[in-house]
């Protein structure tokens, strides 16, 4: 149902003349991956490949809801005539580079765009040892709430500061280098495409978000995004190539919802964000970006080069909202001052929940299987 509703916005939204026709999504099966992937199929017309890590059901337990999403995504761009491939597992390693530039080269010759959209709690290095990324602030202890979504309580948080051991491990995870090895390999392997585009996407948030957010060791991984865009201007120029980082709104996606105090804004950002009209979900976020990357006679950049589709978040009267009652947030306003109804929604729909029209005491097989060119396609 998510996926048929973003389908359906995409469609809505119109044909984007001069898209992309053959797209490469890496982190496919979630949040702004799985939106772009939908924008590039249903806008552009894309052959879409996806590249994304989700489970299988194994006896009668379901499998993740990137795995449904993903074979939802799939039948649905198939019955509409259009190319789409998958390829489940860890994006971090050589075996599945390497298996996606040969399906690349016996499918499609070459793509067009490479989106990068990875968001991982953990990598596994080439020698077998795990890296794992941490949310915690730098310098200074964290002390914020988070909402508890069943009981709608607010919980205390308190964060001491990172190690610098830990910084370094969250930039190893979450930073640009996985993305520069891909565009390494890919080019290596000649199956980008004259003037192909890549993109990956960062978060700047607002002043209440910083000390756990960008000040903190996610931010340090999102800088190391903009040290290796600029490290990717070379060796894409060699294809009349571009690389992009796109800053995008905050949203409840998986990754998102791991994030300490991050309930609280959203819920305050939704309530604000809504009442002007300008509230946007993933599918609203790429499909603008598409529109502004294949649409936009001048591409409009930041200072520092990055494309701003977080300027609607970060607009001075949303912001003094978010500011004005972010101390001021209870249990027991909650519902009145911030939209955590809404926030609680996007989490049940992030997991196939509480949609309209879907009968949920209905007798279901949870296995779906899902073509694959990699990876097990049931888990039977
Ligand atoms: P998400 O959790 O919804 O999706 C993450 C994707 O990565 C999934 O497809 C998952 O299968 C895939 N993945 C994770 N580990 C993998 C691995 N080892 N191998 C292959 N695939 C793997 O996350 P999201 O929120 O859509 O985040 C995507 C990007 O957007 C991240 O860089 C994130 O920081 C950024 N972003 C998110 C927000 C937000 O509010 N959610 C805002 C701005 C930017």
């Amino acid at each position: 149902m998510d996926v048929k509703n973003q389908i359906d916005h995409v469609k809505q939204a119109g044909a984007i003349p001069n898209g992309p026709k053959r797209v490469l999504v890496i982190g496919a099966s979630g949040g702004y991956g799985l939106a772009s992937r939908i924008t590039a199929a249903f806008g552009c017309g894309a052959a879409t490949i996806g590249v994304f890590f989700e489970r299988p059901a194994v006896n009668n337990r379901t499998a993740s809801p990137g795995w449904y999403k993903s074979a939802a995504f799939t039948h649905a761009a198939q019955a509409a005539g259009l190319y789409a491939a998958n390829l489940n597992g860890d994006a971090f390693s050589a075996a599945l580079k390497q298996a996606t530039i040969d399906l690349i080269k016996r499918d499609l010759g070459q793509v067009d765009m490479v989106i990068y959209s990875l968001a991982a709690p953990a990598r596994q290095l080439p020698d077998g040892s795990l890296v794992r990324s941490t949310l915690k602030p730098i310098g200074e202890p964290f002390e914020g709430s988070t909402i508890d979504l069943n009981s709608g309580e607010l919980r205390s948080v308190s964060l001491e500061p990172a190690s610098q051991q830990e910084v370094n491990d969250t930039i190893k995870v979450m930073g640009g280098e996985d993305w520069e090895l891909w565009m390494a390999a890919l080019l290596k392997a000649n199956v980008l495409a004259n003037g192909c585009i890549t993109t990956n996407y960062t978060y700047l948030g607002s002043e209440v978000t910083w000390p756990i957010y960008y000040h903190g060791t996610i931010g340090k991984a999102k800088e190391d995004l903009d040290r290796a865009a600029r490290a990717l201007v070379e060796p894409m120029a060699k294809i009349n190539g571009h690389a992009y980082v796109a800053v995008m709104k905050g949203l409840m996606t998986q990754a998102a919802s791991a994030i300490p105090g991050m309930s609280i804004y959203l819920s305050l950002l939704f309530k604000a964000m809504k009442a002007k009209g300008t509230h946007e979900g993933c599918i609203e976020q790429t499909t603008r970006l598409f529109k502004n990357l294949f649409m936009d006679a001048a591409l409009q950049k930041d200072e520092s080069g990055r494309l701003r589709l977080d300027d609607w978040e970060l607009s001075e009267d949303i912001q003094a909202f978010v500011k004005a009652n972010w101390s001021k947030v209870t249990a027991d306003n909650l519902m009145d001052i911030s939209d955590f109804a809404g926030y609680r929604q996007a989490f049940l729909h992030m997991h196939g929940f509480d949609f309209d029209g879907v009968d949920y005491d209905a007798e279901v097989d949870p296995e779906v299987p899902m073509p694959l060119e990699f990876g097990e396609s049931t888990g039977a």
